[in-house]
């Protein structure tokens, strides 16, 4: 078997769960890239300029549907998702389909809508990282009372290993970019995601490949491995999946953990060649270098400092 084969093989697939992680499996649904911040090395790539995007609520509803039957726990992912225009209305397709112990919400901001979110979704499933907001905080507070214990990030930074690094800059031997994806942090402990490529409803087995494929739809040599968003599509294995890891994962900073960026704190962005077109800060002057070599360290590739509890 070669490299390439056995790495593929024992990658985690949505199909596979976590069992360490909430109900087993967390599985993102990205409804935009719009949020009110424009944190340093975000995953979703919200710090950079450009059309957002928005899933439409017959996506949403594709989505959802889909997923009625998903063991672990369905995200309303963004961006900041409460400022999709029809937050109401995907929230109430989210309460049709998904059980209310595997609804999560990650959210840094609830801008106004902290009733809707409160009838909705599971606080105990939820990120809700305020990055060092205290309005953010007052209102989740104020309008979501059950979710307090779980705010995070009020007085303390998150450290986020840059993802737009991509492997393929760093490592011309591809058995040695083989040996870094096999061990990928957010691989092992993380999530998979339904999101819109090219006006398409597509599902990706890892979230940063995603984001990729969104980010990059411009590009017409970049593919569009997504696979379709039927009935039972996250129960297929790693075949389904191989082509999306042979591109993705190469194009990739993840398993690398190189020098963290500070999400609010930092002064520069960082990304490698492969990445450089599309990096394009939204705020204004925001310095990016692109980076020749990278830095690894042994941390763990997104850590949070601190968790705000009841204040
Ligand atoms: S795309 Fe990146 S983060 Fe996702 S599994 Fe591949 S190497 Fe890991």
């Amino acid at each position: 078997m070669s490299v390439a084969d056995d790495v593929i093989n024992s990658m985690v697939y949505p199909k596979d769960g976590r069992p360490f992680i909430w109900h087993g499996g967390i599985l993102q649904i990205w409804v935009t890239r719009a949020c009110d911040k424009a944190c340093f090395g975000c995953t979703q790539g919200s710090n950079l300029r450009g059309n957002p995007g928005l899933i439409t609520t017959e996506q949403f509803e594709r989505a959802a549907a889909s997923l009625s039957d998903y063991f672990g726990v369905v995200g309303m992912f963004g961006g900041n998702p409460a400022l999709h225009p029809r937050f109401h209305d995907l929230c109430e397709i989210m309460r049709r389909h998904i059980p209310y112990e595997r609804r999560g919400l990650w959210c840094n901001h609830p801008r106004g809508k902290g009733a809707i979110c409160r009838e909705t979704f599971n606080p105990e499933v939820s990120n809700l990282n305020v990055h060092m907001d205290q309005e953010a905080h007052d209102e989740f507070t104020r309008d979501w009372p059950e979710c307090r214990h779980r705010l995070k990030g009020l007085n303390e930074d998150a450290l986020h290993t840059p993802p737009f690094t991509a492997l393929i800059d760093h490592y011309p031997d591809e058995d040695d970019r083989w040996g870094k994806i096999r061990g990928c942090d957010i691989n092992r402990n993380w999530s998979a995601m339904i999101c819109v490529v090219r006006a398409e409803l597509r599902a990706y087995f890892c979230e940063i490949a995603g984001a990729q494929a969104m980010l990059h739809a411009g590009d017409p040599e970049w593919p569009d491995l997504g696979v379709p968003v039927e009935p039972g599509w996250w129960r297929k294995g790693a075949k389904a999946y191989a082509e999306q890891v042979k591109w993705h994962c190469h194009r990739c900073g993840i398993p690398m953990r190189a020098d963290p960026v500070l999400a609010v704190g930092d002064s520069h962005e960082k990304c490698s060649p492969t990445h450089a077109p599309i990096y394009r800060p939204k705020t204004k002057n925001r310095p990016v270098v692109v980076l020749d070599e990278v830095h690894e360290t042994d941390r763990f590739a997104t850590q949070y400092l601190s968790t705000e509890a009841a204040r």
